[in-house]
């Protein structure tokens, strides 16, 4: 039941049903629902016509038409009048229904926009917010859900953690920049490329914990079992157990299934059992730290697993610290996250 979030105009979207935010005539309107009107062509409003309507939180579906999608599946959202006049449940009747329409034409891939966050004014970080929760619950494991956000908006979370956000990414880039240069100007380089841009400083574990753990840190990652001395062979007949392997003992040792691992993660049951099939499989890394988070592991066993994919978390990423972020405050919610790194223009978790 993998749930992705995309920017695009969901007239485009290749799904077998997209989700139109109509009003309740179901007769065509502004936003989206004039776009999706005049991408289908006028046979659409000729079969919402035959509908007689529909009241707020429920859904009907009719053919796509013109449009790439099979069916187009009409959902009433909820005018916004502060909050306290059960927007949220009606919001959240809309996805559900949607959804069990959805189901019930064998859709495999749905795409809903943001209801109610445009005209109806539903303030948009909310609005995201019952989407995922509702989706996260009602949606069929087999069925892959897009939420397709349309404009560039920094209203997608709220403003104080979007705040909160920034102000730890500036903090880490800040940092890092502070030390580059205090540690150029002591060795009195003067050159930019003199001194290796990584290089761990022990003497303050707290600066660059994640990318010290797997770049320079000989406990952590080297292992320092072997000397240098050491021939190939022997180094390559003791490598340390892979990803999957690794992931597989975690899954164990926290006393999860697989399913409630994968579904936590946000990936797909078939990409999951082809990790489990193949000891030597190689995830991308949005997909490994993606089982991190779904592990709730803390920056060091997150950096173990990276790294057993090949991996590392870097302080110049902005991928890499909103993650961190997450991960310091002890948040796996693997749906928050993800709204975090859209917000930012950052990938998803699980890819
Ligand atoms: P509502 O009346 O339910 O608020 P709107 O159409 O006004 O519906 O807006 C709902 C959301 O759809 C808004 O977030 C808006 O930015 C978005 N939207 C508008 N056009 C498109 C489109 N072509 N594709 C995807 N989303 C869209």
């Amino acid at each position: 039941m993998p749930v992705i979030i995309i920017r695009d105009d969901i007239t485009r979207v290749q799904a077998d049903a997209i989700v139109n935010a109509a009003n309740s005539s179901l007769l065509g309107g502004g936003g989206v629902d004039g776009a999706i009107h005049r991408a289908a062509g006028p046979q659409l409003l000729a079969e919402c016509r035959t509908l007689g309507g529909c009241p707020t939180g429920e859904a009907r579906i009719t053919k796509g038409y013109r449009l790439p999608a099979k069916f187009v599946i009409h959902t009433v959202g909820p005018v916004w009048h502060g909050g306290n006049q059960g927007e949220p449940e009606q919001l959240a009747s809309c996805y559900r229904r949607s959804l069990e329409l959805a189901q019930m034409h064998c859709c495999g891939t749905v795409a809903f926009p943001l209801i109610s966050a445009g005209v109806y004014g539903y303030p948009k970080d909310q609005a995201l917010r019952v989407a995922m929760d509702t989706i996260r619950e009602c949606a069929p494991e087999d069925m892959t859900v897009y939420m397709v956000i349309f404009d560039h908006d920094a209203a997608l979370l709220s403003r104080a953690l979007y705040e909160d956000i920034t102000e730890y990414i500036d903090d880490r880039y800040a940092r890092r920049h502070e030390k580059m240069f205090a540690r150029r100007k002591e060795a009195n380089l003067g050159q930019i490329f003199a001194a290796p841009m990584f290089k761990a400083d022990h003497s303050a574990p707290e600066a660059f914990p994640m990318s010290e753990a797997c770049m320079d840190c000989e406990d952590t990652v080297c292992g320092g079992a072997f000397g240098a001395d050491t021939d190939l062979d022997t180094l390559l007949s003791n490598l340390d157990e892979g990803f999957s392997v690794t992931l597989l003992q975690l899954i164990d040792r926290r006393g999860m299934s697989d399913a409630q691992c994968y579904k936590r993660a946000n990936i797909d049951r078939k990409l999951f059992s082809k990790i489990r099939s193949d000891a030597h499989y190689r995830p991308s890394k949005p997909t490994a730290l993606a089982f991190a988070i779904a592990l709730e592991l803390d920056l060091e066993q997150t950096a173990d697993l990276l790294r057993r994919a090949g991996y590392a978390l870097s302080p110049s990423s902005k991928f890499d610290v909103i993650v961190e972020y997450f991960i310091r405050r002890g948040e796996y919610d693997i749906m928050r996250i993800n709204e975090a790194l859209f917000a930012f223009d950052q990938p998803l978790l699980a890819g």
